[in-house]
């Protein structure tokens, strides 16, 4: 259907590519050094960032393409209201270039919506990029989560409510046993999703879970 309705960027709304060169050039993309745990960008190396001090999450590791802002935040709305595959995949390019290639992971498994958000909405956000990036990957994808009660949108809450928000929210299936699974989501803010269905995947014998997303909230 792009001949009748020519692509337009979801950053800035230009006509030409659902995501232009100008969108991608103002991106503030994520290098190292970064904490080891959550990904927050660090000024210094270090061990980890002053958020995951004395935390223990249930993911090894986790990373994302950009800061959340600009383009890219608008970008992601986009996903959030249309089922826009194109730019799913195109974005989902860079989350493979982000990938650190010593996590070996086998598996993809998306963030879940709850049941009754899915129902609403007729797919999953998340799926947009985790689909595209399993296939480039080459790497079988699983929905291998689910989420067995509604919660409230993160970004709705304070930092420490997001704990709570998601404590026990997923539950893993096992398809995941024995596998080094990368959970993947948009927008990573405190980590408290990630951890929260990691510790889910790793309950349904995920032998690590590593997390990838498309942004990170500063
Ligand atoms: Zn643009
Ligand atoms: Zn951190």
């Amino acid at each position: 259907m792009g001949w009748l309705f020519p692509a337009r960027c979801a950053g800035c709304g230009s006509l030409g590519a659902v995501w232009c060169a100008a969108c991608e050039a103002e991106t503030a993309v994520l290098h190292a050094p970064v904490c080891g745990h959550c990904g927050y960008p660090l000024q210094d190396p270090q061990a980890e960032c002053l958020g995951c001090q004395g935390r223990h999450f249930a993911f090894t590791q986790a990373r994302a393409w950009g800061v959340y802002g600009g383009a890219l935040r608008r970008a992601i709305l986009k996903l959030k209201h249309k089922r826009n595959r194109q730019l799913g995949a195109v974005l989902s390019q860079h989350m493979a270039a982000s990938l650190p290639p010593r996590w070996g992971v086998e598996l993809v498994v998306p963030v879940p919506l709850s049941v009754r958000r899915q129902a609403q909405r007729g797919y999953n956000p998340v799926d947009l990029l985790a689909s595209p990036l399993a296939e480039r990957l080459d790497l079988p994808l699983a929905q291998a989560l689910l989420r067995q009660r509604d919660t409230r949108p993160q970004m709705d809450l304070q930092v420490e409510q997001r704990w709570a928000n998601v404590h026990g929210a997923f539950v893993g299936q096992p398809a995941v046993a024995g596998r080094r699974v990368l959970l993947v989501d948009d927008i990573v803010t405190t980590g408290a999703t990630a951890h929260a269905a990691a510790r889910a995947l790793r309950a349904a014998g995920a032998t690590s879970v590593y997390v990838l997303a498309l942004a990170r909230t500063l």
